[in-house]
């Protein structure tokens, strides 16, 4: 059992109070916001996970989302967006605005909790793969404790899922890792989008990185690797 707590953003009653059941029911301290704005004064004290409707009257998910990343106290909160659409461009746009993970409506009680714990066992577990990680190659020096990354001196603003994979992939330059590798890795779950998920973060980084966006490099038909 857990105290860890949770923010549940949420405007249709019956879905809120299902996951609030759920996640009560496995011992989380849940919290929950009916609206946009609700939620946004609610990250005023940051919860451990937000667990983040798309669709919201007002201020929707995707805004929540962006406005989550440029923020200081909550740049690194697990986000798991859920969608009554299941198109891929609205997973994409999701991932890309900064969500760890989505669930398309409707979802049963035992999926939502298997992905919300793997995004806490993801993130607790980041420290312990940071620390493994090979600094100052290529010009990137990662500070895995602040989660901070610069490339030639310069700050990089990262997504937590992007700041894993960087992660990942820099502890052993020159070693290709599958995707399953990366989900495993970075996920801590598997399930049918995470492939297209980390070919997302993928192209994320690599935008971020501009001209060194080569250093990340594609093995066709295998997965990526750090040029070494
Ligand atoms: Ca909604």
């Amino acid at each position: 059992m857990s105290a860890e707590r949770i923010l549940v953003v949420e405007d249709e009653k019956d879905i809120r109070e299902l996951v609030r059941f759920n996640l009560a029911s496995q011992g989380y301290q849940v919290e929950c916001a009916e609206s946009g704005e609700a939620a946004l004064k609610a990250l005023a004290d940051p919860p451990r996970l937000v667990v983040l409707d798309l669709m919201l009257p007002g201020v929707d998910g995707l805004e929540i989302c962006r406005i989550m990343r440029q923020r200081e106290e909550t740049r690194d909160l697990p986000v798991l967006m859920l969608t009554a659409r299941n198109s891929e461009s609205d997973i994409v746009t999701g991932l890309e605005s900064g969500a760890d993970d989505y669930l398309a409506k409707p979802f049963s009680p035992g999926v939502l909790l298997a992905r919300v714990r793997a995004l806490l066992r993801r993130t607790e577990n980041r420290r312990e793969t940071a620390g493994r990680a090979s600094l100052g190659r290529h010009g990137l020096a990662i500070d895995p404790d602040r989660r901070k990354v610069t490339l030639n001196g310069s700050p990089l603003s990262l997504t937590s899922g992007e700041f894993d994979l960087l992660v990942l992939l820099s502890s052993r330059p020159g070693w290709v890792f599958t995707r399953t590798q990366i989900v495993d890795s970075v996920r801590g779950i598997d399930h049918a989008v995470t492939d297209r998920s980390v070919d997302v973060q993928i192209a994320g980084l690599r935008k971020k990185l501009g001209d060194s966006g080569g250093i990340v490099e594609t093995v066709r038909g295998v997965g990526y690797r750090l040029k070494e």
